[in-house]
């Protein structure tokens, strides 16, 4: 299928690209990777794509207390940035090499990834479990969202219109481990169940899941993180009815705990 005819404009800076998307019709484009697909079913069709790849926002700064990522970060850079080759960050990379293939790790971006918010997506787990901020602007101010309150509902998020993420930014726990695991659909290699767990020295733990509800979400802290699945609402298909869905979030919240905790040790 061929996309509708649609105006592309290309900002060179950030303030042109918030400015061209005042437009309500307007969208922005980083990887396409998500975006192309649903504009040629037709199913989206914007009057302006606002093309963000040259406004300078894919870097990866890793200071003492905290990780900023910027929004147009490919699943490639995460994989590959020596800055994330920590234990605490290892659910980071270990994500982004998970998703998708070759060409979609060389194009999809963390922004477009968050901003498109699949039920399915990996990386959504990640930035609950590790407690990172999502940092937006508009064209008249910026705000700063906690991931809990990011992500509302199948392909819903907090994101006003005329909103572009700008980075993610990650607290650094000294001595942490984190993980991410999954078990994915052969078809289209997105999560069935996807779990991400970050421990930390202190005994404390954050669990998420993706793939199992309407959008990715911590597991309660107080509870253990298996008697938190058996309560919580997990949607069902035919490729994985919501039973079995359940048990196969219990396989991957494991899975990633057990990770993150041999990553912590490493991190000794
Ligand atoms: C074959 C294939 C396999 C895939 N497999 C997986 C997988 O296994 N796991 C997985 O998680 N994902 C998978 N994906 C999705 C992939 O990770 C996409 O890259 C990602 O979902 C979207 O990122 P993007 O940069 O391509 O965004 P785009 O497609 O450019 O944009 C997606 C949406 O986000 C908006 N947007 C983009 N950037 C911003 C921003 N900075 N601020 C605000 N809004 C923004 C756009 O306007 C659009 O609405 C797959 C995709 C394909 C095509």
């Amino acid at each position: 299928m061929i996309p509708a005819a649609v105006e592309h404009v290309r900002p060179e800076t950030l303030d042109e690209a918030l400015d061209a998307l005042t437009d309500p019709e307007a969208k922005a484009l980083a990887g396409g990777q998500s975006l192309l697909p649903v504009m040629k079913l037709r199913i989206v069709r914007p009057s302006v794509l606002v093309d963000i790849g040259r406004l300078g926002l894919g870097g990866v700064q890793l200071g003492d207390n905290e990780l900023r990522l910027g929004a147009l970060a490919t699943w490639d850079t995460l994989e590959s940035a020596p800055e994330l080759k920590r234990p605490s960050l290892a659910a980071l990379a270990g994500c982004a090499a998970e998703i998708g293939d070759l060409q979609v790790r060389n194009r999809g971006t963390l922004g477009g990834s968050l901003a498109h918010a699949d039920p399915a997506s990996d990386m959504p787990a990640v930035v609950l479990a590790l407690g990172a901020e999502v940092v937006v602007r508009d064209a008249r101010a910026e705000r700063k969202l906690s991931a809990e309150k990011f992500f509302l509902g199948p392909f819903t998020t907090a994101l006003a219109p005329g909103e572009l993420i700008t980075e993610v930014v990650f607290p650094l726990v000294e001595g942490s481990g984190s993980a991410y695991a999954k078990v994915e659909h052969p078809a289209s290699g997105f999560a069935l169940a996807g779990a991400a767990a970050h421990v930390t020295p202190d005994g404390k733990r954050s669990v998420a899941v993706t793939g199992v509800g309407a959008h990715p979400f911590l597991l309660p802290a107080d509870a253990d993180p298996l008697d938190a699945l058996t309560e919580a609402e997990i949607y069902g298909d035919r490729f994985a009815p919501t039973e079995y869905r359940r048990h196969l979030a219990g396989v991957v919240v494991r899975r990633a705990l057990d990770r993150a905790r041999e990553n912590m040790e490493k991190a000794a």
